[in-house]
């Protein structure tokens, strides 16, 4: 049996974890006792994240559709994919990544983009825009005396939910502003604010709010409702030197929004309803997108599972999942942590950056 540390892929908290191998298979995770994030503490969600690799449904070999999805070979269907990516021109072409990829994969996707001269990119980034203010760090959660919350923290980011506990054990007074009628974190909270809207707490409650703001509060965003929000709790932060963190769903959500424009669900509805062929990397975007989904022309996925994107898919590339490959994850305090390749890929599987790499090269564009 071997223990071996990577970053958990669970969400953008960034815990270290170690993977348990016994005969190169994953079979279990342990956390890191020393990590400064999580200090040998995990979710379950954390615990279970080694499923991602054993998953029954793991793709083992490349997928092409002929009247239904079926196994093929790298080189049938590489030569598939780029004949018609050949066909289109690049501002038919819509091509998605994730904030599920490393850093290094967004980079080449975006080279990919940059050299086809398709313009049309960007990954899924819910409400979130890109932003460049100075995030706060994970102990101000603990060390802070008042917290303000959008969303379910508690549930949704259990490790950060953990330093909320701290905080409130030290005296700290928490507000959660959510939709429904009771969320863990609100009966965790001093004080639930149960809204429509993010946009009505703005213009209803957050003046009465600012007043509780000072140097030694926190605002943590998990939840907008638009891209515009995001820097209305920026700017009750700066006015009060209060510290904030958005905090954004992916491991690598925050690496990805530095490198790949971030996309709301509407504005990826718009992109795909123009395109004629979509390639996407990395993120399953069927439950999401299914019906605007299925007006595309040509869909191109690289994916781990056969899961409802591939299946809508006419080519479909099997990808390694994070301890099949070596790069990097950026947290939602912009600590950029390595991961390191400990297990090879399943059957065919690939790194999505290779996989990129080798669609470019039969293309000949230079990478
Ligand atoms: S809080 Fe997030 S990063 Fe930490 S163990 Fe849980 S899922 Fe993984």
């Amino acid at each position: 049996m071997k223990l071996t540390h990577t970053i958990c892929p669970s969400c953008s908290v960034g815990c270290g974890i170690n993977l348990i191998t016994q005969k190169q298979e994953a079979v279990g995770t342990y956390p890191y006792k020393r990590y400064p994030i999580n200090e040998g503490k995990s979710c379950k969600k954390g615990r279970e994240c080694y499923g991602m690799i054993t998953e029954e449904k793991r793709l083992l070999n490349p997928h092409i559709k002929k009247t239904s999805l079926v196994g093929s070979n790298w080189d049938e269907s590489l030569n598939l994919a780029v004949s018609k990516i050949k066909s289109y021109e690049p501002e038919e072409i819509g091509i998605i990544g994730s904030g599920n990829c490393t850093n290094e994969e967004c980079e080449i996707l975006k080279k990919f983009a940059t050299s086809l001269g398709a313009e049309n990119i960007g990954y899924p980034a819910g409400n979130f825009p890109n932003f460049d203010f100075e995030t706060g760090n994970l102990n101000d959660v603990e060390n802070s005396q008042f917290i303000l919350i959008t969303g379910n923290v508690l549930k949704e980011y259990p490790l950060i939910g953990r330093k909320i506990i701290l905080a409130k054990e030290n005296g700290a007074e928490i507000i959660t502003i959510d939709y429904p009628q009771k969320t863990t974190t609100g009966m965790i909270s001093d004080q639930y604010i149960q809204t429509e809207s993010i946009r009505q707490f703005l213009d209803d409650e957050a003046e009465k709010i600012q007043t509780k703001l000072n140097e030694s509060s926190l605002i943590l965003v998990s939840k907008l409702d638009n891209k515009e929000e995001l820097e209305e709790f920026h700017q009750m932060a700066a006015k009060s030197n209060s510290k904030i963190i958005p905090i954004m769903k992916e491991c690598n959500s925050r690496g990805a929004m530095n490198i790949l424009p971030p996309l709301s669900e509407d504005e990826l509805k718009t992109m795909i309803n123009g395109m004629n062929l979509l390639y996407i990397v990395g993120d399953d975007l069927a439950s999401q997108l299914g019906e605007t989904l299925k007006k595309v022309d040509f869909l191109i996925t690289q994916s781990t599972t056969l899961n409802q994107t591939a299946l809508l898919s006419d080519v479909v590339f099997p990808s390694a999942c994070w301890v099949e490959k070596t790069g990097s994850f950026t947290n939602i305090t912009g600590n950029t942590q390595k991961v390191q390749q400990i297990l090879p890929p399943p059957g065919e599987a690939m790194d999505d950056a290779t996989i990129i790499m080798k669609i470019a090269e039969k293309m000949e564009i230079d990478l």
